[in-house]
């Protein structure tokens, strides 16, 4: 589908323990075939600038891991968290904070239902958490029913007044995006209050993204 440049196959040839290359039929067909430098292949396709470390470069750049009570949980500021829900993603973007956990099958981070748990119970101890961003990973690539039970566990903390999904599946992947998902979100109504889509600007920006978002 793509014409890979020299670099970008050197790239990928280097590529082993590394953030993985994944892009969906869709998304890929949204970039240039040819073109390297077009901008939305640049944050899809692995070049091997990539490999360049710096001393001053962390694994955890945002340092989220400092802040996390628990496995799998950031609690930064006071009345928020971000809840890590898996190390899956529909895509690989090449600007990924969170290189060190995605895609990863080392075992370092885990996404257990037990590790879940422990995250639920550090919430519904913590009066003060009003506001609860999942993440990931992407949690659209959890299936209805693991989704489900996450947000009925969620929604029974009396305290949590907000709950948000940060996802790139409307974007690269709107085919996830069925009347059995929506049917299962609108359930959740009251209390999902947000789906934060992130786009990336594209010469090619598509309408069925656009579409997706009206349906929800
Ligand atoms: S979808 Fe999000 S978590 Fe996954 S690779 Fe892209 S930026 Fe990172």
């Amino acid at each position: 589908m793509l014409q890979l440049s020299d670099d970008e196959r050197a790239a990928l040839q280097r590529s082993r323990n590394s953030l993985p290359n994944a892009i969906t039929p869709y998304y890929a067909s949204l970039l240039d075939r040819s073109d390297a430098s077009h901008p939305l292949r640049r944050t899809m396709v692995m070049v091997s600038q990539e490999f360049e470390r710096t001393p001053e470069e962390s694994i955890d750049p945002l340092s989220e891991d400092s802040d996390s009570p628990v496995p799998g949980l950031v609690h930064r500021y006071p009345d928020r968290v971000l809840f890590l829900t898996t190390g899956t993603c529909p895509v690989y973007c090449r600007y990924c904070t969170r290189a060190r956990m995605v895609g990863s099958h080392d075992g370092t981070y885990e996404f257990s239902t037990g590790q879940w748990e422990r995250a639920i119970d550090y919430i519904a101890r913590t009066p003060v958490i009003r506001d609860v961003l999942l993440s990931g990973g992407d949690p659209l690539v959890l299936s209805d029913d693991r989704l489900e039970w996450l947000l009925s566990r969620l929604r029974k903390i009396p305290h949590v007044e907000f709950l948000r999904i940060g996802s790139k599946v409307p974007v690269v992947l709107p085919q996830r995006i069925t009347p059995a998902l929506t049917k299962m979100l609108k359930k959740y109504h009251s209390g999902l209050r947000t789906l934060v889509p992130f786009f990336s600007r594209s010469r090619r920006m598509a309408s069925r993204p656009m579409m997706v978002m009206a349906f929800l």
